[in-house]
């Protein structure tokens, strides 16, 4: 939400190069941007009051008459499909708001703070498929009996396929079943972060205490620890102490443990020394069951054209648990808020059908692997700040290919290609738009690119 400022300046440029001056002037140059929501992509548009104008009469056209456009203005530069919700400023400053309040509920952003196991994260919650059922299985036996059948046990998959449901899921049933346990979750991220702040504080031995004195310690994205050889080394040595004193270890990854950039083979050794359990992406079964537990959890009443907007949602979200979920979500948020029934016609409108369609099976990671081949450079010379010629082209036409065929928003692909502006992707893309229209070459590089990557 930091970048609001340069979103509102964007779309400001925009409205102004898209709509005469007068017009501009009159409707467009007092918006400001009040909040992003990033989770489900709406806007929170605010205008101040303008002494001696009617505002009832402003918000009225901006709400009928404009906001399909600022949508679209919008949705182009955030490279997603945007909606927005038009107030006045001081209704956003109205802490009852309670329109707000229920934004803020549906949201449900997911954060999790050390040991505290989010209530929905439970094995009753946890849809059971073929994708699964062995990470399932495992990790159920593991919170029966900790450090008796699987340790350590090493869960994999790609993202968004309930890898961190499973971990909190084992910390639920321990805390209820086993309360005299001490029972510790941490992301390999917050272990790093904390380990390089208590070096600096000079407190390794309080932080030694915490995580070594643990029954069981899970913890979540192992990949992180690729990054930073400390942290590594310090994870060693907990592991080994835990596991010597017959404690139980759960292990999150989004790949097997061989295949973990730059982790030490010790490290990896370990991780194999008993059960490695994939997650892969649910079947068309198994999504629509989960579509229908959480429609459950949400109050909704299955009726036929739930049922079908379940199975539209079924077909096009096919690549992981979260984008399902978002996408229900999504429907259900919108509807509330923009006052419609939950119908086909609405689920297809407000998720665009063929824009999942695209995203589908393309991520970044993927992008900027075939982009290097295809050019003959490294992926990490398109993740660095050289400016070398085919360089800087390859690095171009990968920011664009990435904003075209995933949902990446221009911040998010900034971070991809080593944490650059945002306005440097913008200006990336626009770049390649320009090019696509003016050098045949790059036309046809790109259309073999997207060749390569199955579209
Ligand atoms: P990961 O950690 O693998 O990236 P998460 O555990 O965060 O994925 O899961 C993403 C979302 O999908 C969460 O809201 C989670 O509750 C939900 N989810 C994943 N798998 C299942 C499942 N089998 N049944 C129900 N919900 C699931
Ligand atoms: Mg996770």
């Amino acid at each position: 939400m930091g970048c609001s400022e340069e979103i509102r300046a964007q779309l400001l440029e925009k409205l102004r190069e898209e709509t005469i001056e007068t017009i501009y002037n009159a409707w467009f140059a007092e918006l400001r941007v009040f909040s992003i929501d990033e989770v489900l992509d709406i806007a929170y548009l605010g205008v101040p009051d303008l002494p001696g104008k009617d505002m009832n009469f402003i918000m009225s056209i901006l709400r009928n008459r404009y906001s399909h456009k600022i949508e679209n203005v919008l949705t182009n530069i955030m490279g997603r499909r945007f909606r927005v919700v038009i107030k006045r400023v001081e209704e956003y400053e109205d802490e009852t708001d309670s329109l707000k309040r229920k934004i803020k509920e549906s949201a449900a952003s997911k954060h999790f703070y050390d040991n505290s196991f989010d209530p929905r994260y439970s094995f009753d919650n946890f849809v059971v498929g073929d994708g699964n059922k062995l990470a399932h299985a495992a990790a159920f036996a593991v919170a029966e009996s900790p450090a008796q059948s699987y340790n350590p046990l090493y869960i994999y998959g790609n993202s968004g396929l309930g890898k961190t449901h499973l971990l909190h899921a084992i910390g639920l049933h321990l805390e209820k079943t086993k309360p005299e346990m001490s029972v510790l979750y941490v992301s390999a991220e917050n272990f790093t972060n904390e380990l390089v702040d208590a070096i600096r504080k000079n407190r390794t031995y309080d932080f030694k205490e915490k995580y070594r004195n643990v029954d069981v310690l899970l913890i979540d994205d192992i990949q992180f620890f690729g990054r930073t050889k400390e942290s590594q080394e310090e994870f060693f040595h907990t592991f080994n102490d835990l596991y010597h004193n017959g404690s139980q270890i759960v292990i999150s990854s989004d790949c097997e443990p061989d295949k973990i950039d730059n982790l030490q083979d010790r490290l990896k050794t370990r991780f194999q020394w008993n059960l490695i359990a994939d997650i892969v992406p649910p079947d068309y079964e198994t999504r629509i069951a989960i579509l229908l537990k959480l429609s459950e959890a949400n109050g909704l009443t299955v009726d036929e054209e739930l049922m079908k907007v379940i199975q539209f949602i079924s077909e096009i979200a096919k690549a992981n648990v979260r984008e399902l979920e978002g996408s229900l979500n999504r429907v259900v948020t919108f509807a509330r808020l923009f006052n419609e029934k939950i119908t086909l016609a609405f689920a297809q409108k407000t998720l665009g059908s063929s824009n999942v369609e695209r995203r589908a099976g393309v991520t970044p990671e993927r992008v900027k692997s075939v982009v290097s081949d295809f050019y003959h450079i490294e992926v990490e010379d398109l993740e660095s700040a050289k400016r070398q010629s085919n360089v800087a082209h390859a690095r171009m036409i990968a920011m664009y290919l990435i904003r075209e065929m995933t949902d990446s928003s221009l911040p998010k692909i900034g971070k991809y290609f080593g944490g650059k502006h945002h306005t440097t992707v913008l200006h990336a893309c626009k770049k390649v738009e320009n090019l696509t229209e003016s050098s045949l070459e790059v036309e046809c590089e790109i259309e073999e690119i997207k060749g390569l990557l199955g579209r």
